[in-house]
C-alpha cells in the first residue's frame, strides 16, 4: 500500500519503515532520519499490516519526544488521531508505571502506589540517615552525605541489582556495610510507604514480565528510539515485552551513546543481535539536517574513538558556513557575546531566523544561569529545558502533595511536604511520633491523626489544644478529598477545593510578601488551568487531554551488561514475594493496557513529565536553552554549544572522555545550518 507518508522516504529509509522481518534494527547516524522512520513504521504496521494500534508499543527516551511522535501519527496523513491515541506510546517510566498499575498485586504493591521522584526518595534516605545513626560507622554518619548513599543505591540498581543482591555481594566489604544498612532500610521503607521509585518502577516491571509473561500478551510489537542508551533493566524490559517471538524494532546511532555514566550500554546492540535471531540490520546513510561543513566538523570529534564502528553519512545538503569559534576570557563576556551575537542574527536574517530557531546548548545546568542574565538583558525570550521544571516548583510540588497523600495514606513523603503549609505547628518530635504510630498494624497517617483530633490516643496530652484542631481541620480535608474523589470530580475542583480549604494563597503571601509571592500564586492557577485541560469539563473538550495522556521524564538510565543477563533466570526477586490471590487476567490481544483512573494518570504525568508547558514555550518564539544531554534527537537552525574547554567538556569528573566526544558529537550535529 503505497501511502502518502512513504513518498516522503528515501529507498533505504522506505526499506527500513516497511522491512518484513520480525527483528529489525536501523543503525544510522545523527540527521539520518532514524525517528521519522520510526514513526513511518508504526503506521505502516497499522495501515498496511493491520496492527491494531493498542497491540503497538513505542518507547521514546523522553517524553517530548514521545509527545511529538503522538504529534505527527496523529496527522491525517499517517494515522489520525483516533488510530494514535491507541497507541502504547511513552518512555520506559511511563509505560512500566502503566503496566504496574495494571499488575501491582504480581509485584506486591497496592493498587494506589504512588511514584517517588528523585528528590522524595534523597529526603527518605535523609531521614533513614538520621534514625539509623547508631547503627552506620563513623565514615557512614559523617562522610556520607544522603546524596551518596542514594547515588550508590540508584548505580547498583541501573546495573540490574536488587537490595538482596547488592548485601549478598557486599555485605562482607567494611566499606559497602553502611550502604547496605540503608539500602535494606530505604527499600523496606519505600515498600511500607507504598512508593516506587523511578529505578523501580523499572525493576519491578522486569520482575513483573519474568514472572508473569502473559502481562506483555496485549503486545505484538514494540518498537524503540534512542536504542544507544537502553541499560541492561531497560534491555531486559524489552527482551520480556517481546518473549514469544514478537516482533521488535530498535533504531540508534552508538556514536550518539551519552549516558554509559549511568549504565547505558551500546553492547545491547550486539546483545540483541544474538539474542534475536535473525535480526535485520538497516543502515541509512543520507543526513537531511546539516549542512556539510557542519557534518565535517563534528565527524572529525567522534572519529577520536577509536573504538567505533565507522559508518558512512553524507548530505545533498549545501556547504554552509564553517563553524565559527568564539574566545572569551570569561564567562561573563560569553554569555554577553553570545547575547548579542543572537540578536545580531536575528535582525540581520531578516524573518528568515527567529529566536525559536536558535538554541544554546551547555554541558552542566549551573552553566546556563549567565546566559539566562545576559538574554535578559536584551530582552530576548528564552526557555530553559531541563531546569527547575514547572511540576518541580515548591508550591505546585505542594498542592501536588496534598493530592498524592489522599490517593495514597501512606506517602510520608507527601505528609511530611504538607503537614505545616500552611503551618500547623506540628513540630519535629510530634511529626515522628505520628509517623511511628502510622507504622503499627492496622494504622494509616489519617487514622492516628484521627486519634489524636478527637482525644483518643496515648500521646494527645503532649499536643497543644491549637495543634490538635489544626489536625483536625486537616483530616477533614482528607475525608472530604477522598468524597470527591469517589464521586470522579473533575481533578481541578479536586486542586480548587484543596488551595480554597488549605488557605494557600495567604500562606503564600506570609512566606512570600514581595513579588515572588504572586508569581508562586500565578504557578498555582497555571496547575489548575494545567488540570482542566487534562480532564476537561465537556463543555470544554479540548483536544489537549490527549496530547497529555502520556509522559516520560528526561533521563535517567540504567545498566552495563558485563555478563549476558538471561530474564529467566537471574532475575532479582522481591521481598517476601507471595502470588497474588487475585490473579489479575491478562489482557487479550485487542484490549488496551489500562490508563488508570484520571488522578492516577494525572500524578503519573505530574511526576513521570518534564514539563509540557516550558517545552511548548520553545516554540513560541523563544530561544531554548538546553544541556547536551536534554538535546539528544532534537534540532535547530542556529545552536550555541558553550564553555567548550577543558575541565568541562570533557568534564574534569568524566570516567570517560570518549563518551565526552560523543557528547560534544551529539551537541554539534542538532544545528541545521550554523554552529558556533
Ligand atoms: P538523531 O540521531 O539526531 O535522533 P534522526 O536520525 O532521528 O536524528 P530525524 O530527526 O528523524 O533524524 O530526521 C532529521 C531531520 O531530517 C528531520 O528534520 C526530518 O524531518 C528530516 N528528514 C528525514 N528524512 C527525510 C527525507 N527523506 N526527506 C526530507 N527530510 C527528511
Ligand atoms: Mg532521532
Amino acid at each position: 500500500m503505497d501511502t502518502p507518508f512513504m513518498k516522503k522516504l528515501n529507498a533505504a529509509q522506505l526499506n527500513a519503515a516497511t522491512c518484513k522481518s520480525n527483528s529489525v534494527q536501523i543503525l544510522a547516524g545523527p540527521g539520518s532520519g532514524k525517528t521519522r522512520v520510526l514513526t513511518s513504521r508504526v503506521a505502516w504496521l497499522v495501515l498496511s499490516e493491520h496492527v491494531r494500534p493498542q497491540n503497538i508499543v513505542v518507547v521514546t527516551f523522553t517524553n517530548k519526544a514521545a509527545k511529538e511522535m503522538r504529534h505527527r501519527l496523529e496527522s491525517p496523513e499517517l494515522l489520525g488521531s483516533m488510530q494514535s491515541d491507541k497507541l502504547c506510546m511513552g518512555t520506559f517510566h511511563s509505560i512500566c508505571a502503566r503496566l504496574l498499575r495494571q499488575y501491582h498485586a504480581h509485584v506486591q504493591l497496592k493498587p494506589n502506589f504512588t511514584i517517588a521522584d528523585t528528590d522524595m526518595s534523597r529526603h527518605a534516605i535523609k531521614k533513614l540517615k538520621e534514625e539509623l545513626i547508631g547503627e552506620l560507622s563513623d565514615y557512614g554518619r559523617t562522610k556520607m552525605k544522603p546524596e551518596a548513599y542514594f547515588n550508590v543505591i540508584s548505580k547498583a540498581r541501573n546495573a540490574g541489582m536488587n537490595v538482596d543482591q547488592y548485601i549478598e555481594k557486599n555485605y562482607g566489604e567494611w566499606d559497602k556495610k553502611d550502604i547496605c544498612i540503608m539500602f535494606k532500610a530505604y527499600e523496606d521503607r519505600m515498600h511500607a510507604d507504598n512508593l516506587v521509585d523511578f529505578d523501580n518502577l523499572l525493576l519491578y516491571t522486569r520482575v513483573l514480565l519474568a514472572r508473569f509473561p502473559s502481562a506483555a500478551n496485549f503486545v505484538s510489537h514494540v518498537l524503540v528510539d534512542e536504542f544507544q542508551d537502553t541499560n541492561v533493566v531497560q534491555y531486559d524490559i524489552v527482551k520480556g515485552l517481546t518473549r514469544g517471538g514478537k516482533a521488535l524494532t530498535i533504531v540508534g546511532d552508538p556514536d550518539q551513546s551519552i549516558f554509559g555514566w549511568r549504565n547505558a550500554d551500546r553492547g545491547n546492540f550486539i546483545k540483541m543481535q544474538r539474542e534475536f535471531k535473525g535480526t535485520q540490520i538497516c543502515n541509512l546513510e543520507e543526513n537531511y539536517r546539516s549542512t556539510k561543513h557542519i557534518l565535517k566538523s563534528a565527524f572529525h570529534v567522534v572519529s577520536k574513538d577509536k573504538k567505533r564502528i565507522d559508518k558512512s553519512l553524507f548530505t545533498e545538503n549545501a556547504e554552509g558556513v564553517p563553524m565559527s569559534m568564539l574566545k572569551m576570557s570569561d564567562d561573563t563576556m560569553e554569555a554577553q557575546s553570545v547575547a548579542e551575537e543572537i540578536k545580531r542574527i536575528v535582525e540581520y536574517s531578516g524573518s528568515l531566523i527567529t529566536y525559536k530557531d536558535i538554541a544554546i546548548l551547555v554541558r552542566m545546568n549551573y552553566l546556563s544561569r549567565a546566559f539566562e542574565s545576559a538574554l535578559n538583558s536584551l530582552s530576548i525570550p528564552y526557555v530553559v529545558i531541563g531546569g527547575v521544571k514547572f511540576f518541580e516548583r515548591a508550591e505546585v510540588k505542594d498542592i501536588l502533595a496534598y493530592l498524592r497523600f489522599c490517593y495514597n495514606a501512606n506517602d510520608t513523603e507527601a505528609f511530611e511536604r504538607i503537614i505545616n503549609r500552611p503551618r500547623r505547628g506540628v513540630g519535629e518530635v510530634t511529626m515522628n511520633k505520628i509517623e511511628k504510630l502510622s507504622r503499627q498494624p492496622g494504622a494509616t497517617i489519617i487514622s492516628v491523626l484521627r486519634d489524636i483530633s478527637t482525644g483518643k490516643g496515648k500521646m494527645i496530652a503532649s499536643i497543644p489544644l491549637k495543634t490538635k484542631q489544626n489536625l483536625a481541620g486537616f483530616v477533614n480535608l482528607y475525608d472530604n478529598v477522598q468524597e470527591l474523589m469517589q464521586k470522579k470530580s473533575y481533578i481541578y475542583r479536586i486542586l480548587e477545593y484543596i488551595i480554597g480549604d488549605t488557605n494557600y494563597k495567604e500562606f503564600l503571601q506570609k512566606e512570600h510578601p514581595d513579588k515572588d509571592g504572586e508569581s508562586r500564586w500565578d504557578n498555582v492557577g497555571e496547575l489548575v488551568t494545567f488540570a482542566k485541560q487534562f480532564n476537561p469539563p465537556p463543555d470544554n473538550l479540548a483536544k489537549n487531554s490527549a496530547a497529555v495522556t502520556m509522559s516520560g521524564i528526561e533521563i535517567l538510565e540504567n545498566e552495563p551488561p558485563e555478563n549476558e543477563s538471561n530474564v529467566e533466570d537471574s532475575l532479582p526477586d522481591l521481598p517476601n514475594y507471595t502470588e497474588p490471590t487475585e490473579e489479575e487476567p491478562p489482557l487479550g490481544d485487542d484490549e488496551r493496557l489500562n490508563d488508570g483512573d484520571h488522578i492516577v494518570r494525572f500524578l503519573e504525568l505530574t511526576t513521570l513529565s518534564t514539563n509540557s508547558k516550558e517545552e511548548d514555550e520553545a516554540d513560541l518564539g523563544k530561544v531554548t536553552i538546553s544541556t547536551m544531554h536534554s538535546a539528544k534527537g532534537l534540532e535547530w537552525p542556529v545552536v550555541f554549544t558553550i564553555a567548550c574547554e577543558a575541565g568541562i567538556i570533557p568534564h574534569q569528573k568524566a570516567e570517560d572522555d570518549m563518551e565526552e566526544c560523543r557528547l560534544l558529537y551529539v551537541a554539534m550535529t542538532r544545528p541545521k545550518c550554523k554552529f558556533i
